[in-house]
């Protein structure tokens, strides 16, 4: 519990489940958007609202809003086909017949699209939002409508967050036996308020890397009483989020907040992982001159070979145009490299989480702050010298773009996955401890993707398959392998 107490998460987290930004409030996003204001006032917790169906069992900011989300989801559902091909394989199957899950997520219209791909392999869930801002009012009302007892709205205050994870868990007549976690606070709830819960749970499944260091910080500690699934490891998790992700979404970004050109431009990148890497291809396809800081030889070696100057920041920081952090590490620019930046330089993050960049430093009484646009800042230097600043140091993408909804739906499908082999694994199968995807389950969320682009995969003969030493129908890889 003292684990988890360590970890006040809620709004500063930074997951995959999410295509709005944790600062969504204010930032721009493909997702429309549906107000009326006339109910604005009006806390939803205050509100007596019905389904068509006559259900009360849900609470969300305007059920009316319904038809609209509805047809958010069915957007979704567009570029989330291996989640609607689970869905039809497992027809009649039911392989969450039983299964009573309790979610805790970013409530958007891919979310939902799981959820519902979940209630139609045979389960009842209920459902939380894990960040109070990220919330699609009008995908909650579809939700709502189409009989989910979902527990969420945008800009909930932290009161109403914790209320509605409770609402999801504490219901007379319902006990969960699965959870689905996106950051810990569920289950912290869970721990903390109904620990006779766990009897029932078969199994956590969670995605973040804040909640799955929290449950490896329980197992330590002999503490974990359910066996779980890290999501957030899977290779198919981690290749599609950190890489491509990035690499759709920098870009974007950087164009929405600055309208910047990126040929001839002088960019450094601070990072060459997963992350940097998407960067980097990116902006080098756009013909950006790209420079690269590392403290790691392999990845400072791999940026050579890609054809990157490898430098440190400090050689460069006086002619850079633009400043990109991708490290997950703290104070890697510093306000001496934010005073010697050129003028209209623009800094910004890719990283988890707002140290990357001393944002703080820039907040003494010489320096003025002008808010240009939504998620830009000017910081402006006595001399008149202005430094560009994206969403404070927080993650651009995530605050400033959308993330591809297909990336989103391998992350969905591993996370179907992953329940399903829980909920249906032999007793003893899996313990009380922290678990990765098995390599076969990851193989199968890519095959799933693989219609999608019409790609057609080639089948090991018997005699390859012997003499390689594998199984004809994988895993191709063993677990050390790096792809
Ligand atoms: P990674 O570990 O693969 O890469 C980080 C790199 O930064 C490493 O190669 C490391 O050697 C280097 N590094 C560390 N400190 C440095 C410093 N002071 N100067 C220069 N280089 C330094 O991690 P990753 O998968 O690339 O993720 C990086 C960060 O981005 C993490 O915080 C991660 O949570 C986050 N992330 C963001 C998104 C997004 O959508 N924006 C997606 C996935 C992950």
């Amino acid at each position: 519990m003292q684990e988890f107490t360590k970890f006040p998460t809620k709004t500063g987290r930074r997951s995959l489940s999410r295509s709005i930004s944790q600062s969504s409030t204010d930032s721009y996003s493909s997702a429309a958007s549906y107000t009326d204001s006339s109910d604005d006032e009006v806390s939803p917790r205050e509100k007596q609202q019905t389904n068509s169906k006559g259900s009360s069992n849900f609470c969300v900011k305007n059920i009316k809003q319904a038809e609209f989300g509805r047809r958010e989801i069915e957007i979704a559902e567009q570029d989330m086909s291996a989640l609607i091909s689970l869905r039809k394989r497992a027809q009649g199957e039911k392989p969450l017949a039983g299964a009573k899950i309790v979610g805790c997520t970013h409530i958007t219209a891919q979310t939902a699209v799981l959820i519902e791909t979940l209630c139609a392999l045979g389960a009842q869930c209920r459902w939380s939002a894990c960040n109070i801002y990220s919330t699609q009012n009008e995908v909650a009302a579809a939700l709502a409508e189409a009989g989910v007892a979902v527990f969420a709205w945008k800009g909930e205050s932290e009161d109403d967050f914790w209320w509605c994870i409770d609402r999801c868990v504490n219901m007379d007549g319902w006990q969960a036996n699965m959870i689905l976690d996106d950051g810990g606070d569920l289950t912290h709830w869970v721990y903390k308020k109904y620990p006779n819960v766990f009897k029932k749970i078969r199994g956590i499944v969670e995605e973040s890397v804040t909640g799955v260091h929290r449950l490896y910080q329980l197992s330590k500690a002999g503490k974990l009483c359910v066996p779980a699934m890290n999501v957030n490891d899977s290779v198919t998790k981690q290749k599609f989020d950190n890489l491509y992700c990035c690499r759709e979404s920098i870009l974007d970004g950087l164009k929405r907040t600055t309208d910047v050109m990126f040929g001839g431009k002088q960019v450094v990148v601070c990072g060459y992982g997963e992350v940097g890497k998407g960067c980097c291809a990116a902006l080098k396809a756009l013909g950006a001159i790209v420079y690269i800081t590392e403290i790691d030889p392999i990845c400072a070696l791999q940026a050579c070979m890609d054809g990157f100057r490898v430098v440190k920041l400090n050689e460069v920081i006086r002619q850079v145009d633009v400043v990109i952090t991708c490290t997950g590490n703290k104070n890697v620019v510093t306000r001496e490299h934010l005073d010697r930046m050129k003028n209209s330089c623009i800094v910004c993050n890719m990283g988890h989480s707002n140290t990357e960049i001393d944002v703080t430093s820039l907040r003494t009484p010489e320096l003025t702050w002008e808010r240009v646009r939504s998620q830009v800042d000017h910081v402006i230097w006595p001399d008149g010298k202005r430094v560009v600043l994206l969403a404070e140091g927080r993650l651009l993408n995530l605050s400033c773009s959308t993330v591809p909804t297909f990336v989103l739906s391998i992350t969905a499908t591993t996370q179907a996955l992953a329940l399903i082999e829980l909920y249906n694994a032999p007793e003893g199968r899996y313990k009380q401890d922290v678990y990765l995807l098995p390599k076969k389950m990851d193989e199968y969320v890519a095959s799933l993707h693989l219609p999608s682009f019409d790609a057609h995969l080639t089948e090991l003969s018997d005699d390859q398959a012997k003499y390689l030493g594998l199984n004809k129908n994988g895993p191709f890889k063993p677990n050390y392998y790096r792809y």
